[in-house]
């Protein structure tokens, strides 16, 4: 048995630990960055402020070839092993402590196959390398709401964005994926090769192996009607009430999304509510233009305070939010899923709402359903086929010694809406780790299908940085 020793402090790195690493760093082609590197505090710097992890050797992939020998070191040397594509995990998996950190940051190719409307992405593409490939021909796969999210992270949570309830969430249009598995193998999944494999991938997780190629469908998408709508808090009940029962009858056409938030200080903002509480709506209506300037009209009937709902290119309604989501600011996430936005979930998220401690902390209520809520819900392992809701609790503040008070407040509200909550939660938006929070993520026969799975692919759990499966016994 190699000792597990930590590569970064000198002098503590045994015989067999050097040679190991020696023979990695021949095969390797990528960049090496340990901890005496000057770019060493650059690359472990992940999304969420609040995470500090200083990892031994970061290894910055350029081929599957790499990706291979990356795993192959960590598990031969018993390290702590993370993956990072885009960096956006909000507990902070895509790094750790005195192990190998997997980067996938230099693999961000998209080919886009127009004949069979396909896309295929290299593991560490962001959502705006991937709008941006696809969009050169009018064609899109639901991605998230942030562009600059890892399209890895994201696929294998779920991936809630806005052409879900469309053409289904991110991971309903993986079609096939290269895996590079714990005990070193590069092996296919698919609907014929091994499909409880590709199964895994679609809300898993990273608990399977790292992800060298995705596939996924694409679909015509160019111009869609995007923005948002603020209205004063105070006339939030109203709001939301009338948006809940417009939303309930829209199509398909529309993904929605309601929130309460700071108002910006920014030219389409009266002065008046700038830097204020407000409620905000904002969507998408991917298909016929008119058609969805008509079906938007009952929200205009409620009188916005702004209103900047309109036709733009779906990478512009993609990019919209980006400012909003700086990296290096300090985060904490909590999420679930709702039946409904019943009376008592306004209520809550209001009164929560109007004293949120931070001007950046957010509530999100993503509206699910259609071609979400058609997937049966064995047919991939995402938990919320059923929610009416998804909801996301954003807390996002500068001061390090705020941070007990942003994640209490954070708490505080999770748990006045969990009796109200439908059971089960969203992995991509909880930033605790441990515990038995994965398995209520998941419920019983989910997550049971996916240690059985975790114990073929992953039996000793190599792949522990993440919203973690145990192997089943
Ligand atoms: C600003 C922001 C906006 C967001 N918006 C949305 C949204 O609109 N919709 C939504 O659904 N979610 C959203 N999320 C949540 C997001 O889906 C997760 O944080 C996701 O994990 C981010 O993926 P990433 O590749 O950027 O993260 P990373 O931190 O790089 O990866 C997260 C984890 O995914 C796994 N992983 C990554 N790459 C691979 C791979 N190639 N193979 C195997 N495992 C891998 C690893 O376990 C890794 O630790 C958002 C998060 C943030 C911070």
């Amino acid at each position: 048995m190699i000792p597990r020793m930590p590569l970064g402090q000198k002098g503590s790195t045994t015989l067999a630990t050097a040679d190991l690493v020696r023979s990695f760093r021949a095969a390797f082609a990528g960049t090496v960055i340990t901890p005496e590197d000057e770019r060493y505090d650059a690359a472990r710097a992940v999304w969420n402020g609040t995470v500090d992890a200083r990892p031994a050797l970061i290894a910055q992939c350029r081929s599957t070839d790499d990706i291979l020998a990356a795993v192959n070191l960590a598990r031969t040397a018993g390290w702590p092993l993370s993956v990072r594509a885009g960096g956006h995990s909000v507990a902070g998996f895509s790094v750790c402590d005195d192990g190998v950190v997997i980067d996938l940051s230099l693999m961000r190719g998209v080919t886009v196959n127009a004949d069979t409307s396909t896309a295929t992405v290299e593991p560490g593409a962001t959502w705006a390398d991937f709008d941006k490939a696809t969009a050169a021909y009018s064609l899109a796969s639901t991605g998230g709401l942030i562009s600059t999210t890892g399209v890895a992270g994201l696929t294998l949570g779920g991936g809630i964005g806005w052409l879900q309830r469309k053409y289904g969430l991110s991971c309903d249009n993986l079609i096939s994926a290269e895996v590079v598995t714990a005990a070193g193998e590069v092996v296919q999944a698919s609907g014929t090769e091994n499909p409880e494999l590709l199964w895994g991938l679609r809300g898993g997780g990273g608990n399977f192996g790292v992800v060298t190629k995705f596939v996924f469908a694409l679909h015509p998408v160019s111009t869609v009607l995007g923005g948002l709508m603020l209205f004063p808090l105070d006339r939030g009940k109203t709001v939301l009430k009338a948006f809940r029962d417009w939303a309930a009858d829209l199509p398909d056409e529309a993904s929605m999304l309601a929130a309460i938030l700071t108002a910006p200080s920014e030219a389409f903002v009266p002065p008046e509510l700038a830097g204020q509480k407000v409620v905000a709506i904002l969507g998408c209506w991917c298909g016929d233009l008119d058609a969805g300037t008509a079906a938007f009209e009952p929200l205009r009937q409620l009188a916005p305070s702004a209103d900047v709902f309109g036709p733009m290119p779906y990478t512009a309604l993609q990019g919209m939010l980006d400012a909003g989501a700086q990296y290096g600011l300090r985060n904490y996430f909590r999420g679930g899923y709702l039946a409904d936005l019943d009376d008592e979930v306004i209520d809550v998220a209001l009164e929560h709402g109007a004293r949120m401690p931070s001007p950046m902390s957010q509530i999100h209520f993503h509206q699910m359903g259609g071609a979400v809520g058609r997937v049966a819900p064995d047919a991939t392992a995402f938990s919320g086929r059923a929610a009416g809701y998804t909801y996301n609790l954003v807390s996002t503040w500068t001061e390090p010694d705020e941070d007990a008070s942003h994640i209490a407040a954070n708490r505080e509200l999770a748990a006045a809406l969990a009796p109200l909550s439908a059971g089960g939660s969203y992995v991509n938006f909880l930033s605790d780790a441990g515990g038995d929070r994965v398995q209520a993520a998941y419920g019983g026969a989910l997550y049971d299908r996916l240690a059985r799975l975790k114990r073929e692919y992953d039996p000793a759990n190599l792949f522990s940085r993440n919203q973690n499966i145990r192997p089943a016994r």
